[in-house]
């Protein structure tokens, strides 16, 4: 078992395998969108399956891909079949604006993906061009069906809330869980980056959030015991799906953090907000052997943070963006 200097037991892995998007989402990325690492920087997927077999052997038996924007990397279908081969691997999921979803589902299911996380920030779709400054919101619904069709569940729908832009969408959201098997959850807007700078007063916060929801119908909470993760869960009575809160901001989940994240350029980071990594690349491509390798996982974790400094002094915005960390 891994556990940090916090006695945190750490069983979750996030690999970003791409800072390549094919979106713009504002809050995310700049236009013209950022540097990108040239691709001999990248870590290979024989590089991420040698990391992935090592750490699952010391404890690791979650893990997500994520990006940037997992299904534009070439390849990605035959490295989750090859992920999910290994045994210590109980929970292998993705996230995804799901542009390319319609398109992989069904081959991402085939291979041993178990569930989805789509990210949608409005049920508008002009908003969502403005948005994501791209045209894509009948494609990302047609891939949520496909995902629902081929059961890679359960689905969960991840919408940024920021005030002023789709503050007005809390209700329209919640009520898609009367309808649909999705598990709604609403993610308080992070202050990191290089996505447009929304102030404070933009953050909306997930008591209000709570709130507003109370006034749709009754908020059943799930029990904490079955929470897996930083979202709070709850079920409107009378829905099918979920919904989940979680606030980065406003809300301490630091003591229940379980995650590493790996960078698509092989750092990894051992919370979302600090900018210390470790470098694992250097002692893959020069010849480090397995130990070498799990002593720079036993390392990281000596230096996880007990916590974030987001709303004090000491909070400084991290270099890396979240495309390139994978959120
Ligand atoms: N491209 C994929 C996607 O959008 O789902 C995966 C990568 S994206 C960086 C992962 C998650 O981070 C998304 O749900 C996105 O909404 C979220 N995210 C990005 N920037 C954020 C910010 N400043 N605050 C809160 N969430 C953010
Ligand atoms: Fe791309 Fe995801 Fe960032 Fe949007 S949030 S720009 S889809 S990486």
């Amino acid at each position: 078992m891994l556990l940090d200097p916090y006695m945190r037991k750490i069983n979750y892995l996030r690999i970003s395998v791409t800072d390549r998007c094919n979106l713009r989402c504002r809050y995310c990325m700049p236009e013209k969108g950022l540097p990108l690492t040239p691709h001999e920087e990248i870590l290979t997927y024989e590089e991420i399956l040698r990391i992935v077999r090592i750490f699952s052997s010391e404890g690791i038996s979650k893990v997500r891909l994520t990006g940037g924007e997992p299904l534009v990397r070439r390849g990605i279908v035959d490295f989750v079949s090859w992920l999910s081969e290994i045994d210590e691997i109980k929970d292998l999921s993705l996230t995804t604006n799901g542009m390319l979803l319609k398109d992989f589902a069904c081959d991402l299911k085939r291979a041993g993906l178990k569930r989805v996380n789509i990210s949608l920030d409005t049920l508008i779709k002009e908003k969502f061009n403005r948005i994501t400054r791209r045209n894509g919101y009948e494609q990302v619904w047609e891939g949520i069906r496909e995902a629902l069709k081929v059961n890679l569940t359960p689905i969960k729908i991840n919408m940024v809330a920021i005030r002023g832009l789709n503050d007005d969408e809390i209700e329209s959201f919640a009520r898609l869980t009367f309808t649909l098997p999705l598990t709604v959850r609403y993610i308080e807007y992070m202050p990191s980056g290089h996505g447009e700078e929304w102030g404070e007063g933009e953050i909306l916060t997930i008591p209000r959030i709570k709130n507003r929801l109370e006034k749709i119908g009754q908020l059943i909470p799930i029990p904490p015991d079955q929470w897996d993760g930083p979202a709070r869960r709850f079920r409107l009575d009378g829905a099918i799906g979920e919904i989940g809160l979680i606030g980065p901001v406003s809300d301490h989940f630091c003591a229940h953090c379980n995650r590493l994240r790996l960078t698509p350029d092989g750092k990894i980071r051992t919370c979302l907000f600090s900018d210390e990594e470790i470098d694992v690349k250097q002692f893959l491509r020069n010849g480090g052997s397995d130990e070498d390798l799990r002593k720079q996982l036993l390392m990281a974790l000596k230096t996880k943070p007990e916590r974030h400094h987001i709303n004090t002094h000491q909070f400084k915005k991290c270099q890396r963006n979240m495309s390139a960390i994978g959120g």
